[in-house]
């Protein structure tokens, strides 16, 4: 294993508020507490993750749309508008875009090389508009077929938001693999060809969801799990969010656990854990790294 990752941070574009019913399953179905919920958590987080590769650029998740709270046209009409309005709730600043995030860190968006979507929803696709044309874009191959199906609007799917023309689609499916370090993971995808970034295909929030596995020297190991869960802690325990297929959500949950007690102390960092940033400054100030 060599250095092939110079740096990790993470940037935020904006923050989101979600029902709590959305963190933790409460035993009611997501279309009851979607309906009926009055409460919204603090803000949190829209995480992208920023990982300076020796190859360039690699983001995990592009955040949210700056004119989704600027432009009135952005969300779908009727019921369906209704119910992403209902189910979260932004503040993104004029500084939250991709673009100013990442040049806040030091980072020209025109640099990325590879951006990774942990899956499609939203708050994930957000950046793909800024990002250069000569970005690959990677998603699992269920997730970007998914875009297409009949109804995938109501599943969270913007179509026109997401297949942007242009951009240089790379659909994966990961491979059965003889790693046994990766175990209980049998399979998955080298996105740089060096073994130092591993999507891993982690389904339960949708089903074509990915989870990025980082390993290079001089860093500690870290995994980027996108919305499997929305606060580490509760995923260490099982509990799981009430947005997905519960038991694939279990199943998947079980397995990244079984991963990380393989990887003693390695942060688990999802995209709108409150204390993401922190989890994954204090895995760098452990390991002496120097941000
Ligand atoms: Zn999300």
């Amino acid at each position: 294993m060599t250095n092939h990752v110079k740096k990790v941070a993470v940037v935020s574009t904006g923050t989101v508020s979600i029902r709590p019913e959305h963190v933790e399953t409460n035993g009611t179905p997501l279309l009851w507490w979607l309906t009926t919920s009055r409460s919204w958590t603090a803000p949190r987080p829209i995480n992208v993750y920023v990982i300076e590769h020796e190859r360039g650029l690699v983001l995990f998740d592009t955040g949210q749309d700056r004119r989704s709270v600027t432009d009135p046209g952005y969300f779908p009409g009727g019921v369906v508008g209704h119910n992403y309005r209902r189910l979260a709730r932004f503040d993104i600043p004029k500084t939250a875009t991709l673009t100013e995030q990442l040049k806040a860190v030091g980072y020209d968006i025109a640099d990325v090389r590879v951006a990774i979507l942990s899956h499609l929803h939203q708050d994930h696709i957000g950046g793909l508009s800024e990002l250069p044309r000569t970005a690959r874009v990677m998603t699992s191959a269920v997730e970007l077929a998914s875009v297409s199906k009949r109804f995938a609007v109501v599943n969270g799917l913007m179509r026109d938001h997401i297949l942007i023309p242009g951009l240089d689609w790379v659909p994966i499916t990961p491979q059965p693999v003889g790693d046994r370090s990766i175990a209980p993971f049998a399979s998955a995808h080298d996105v740089m060809g060096d073994g130092s970034l591993l999507l891993l295909p982690t389904p339960g929030h949708t089903a074509g969801s990915m989870s990025l596995l980082m390993r290079s020297n001089g860093l500690p190991p870290m995994l980027f799990v996108g919305d499997l869960t929305y606060d580490a802690d509760l995923l260490a325990a099982d509990r799981v969010p009430c947005v997905g297929n519960r038991s694939g959500l279990h199943e998947t949950t079980r397995a990244v656990n079984e991963l990380v007690a393989r990887h003693p102390g390695m942060p688990v960092l999802a995209a709108h854990d409150p204390a993401a940033a922190t989890r994954l400054s204090a895995a760098l100030a452990e390991a002496g790294v120097q941000r």
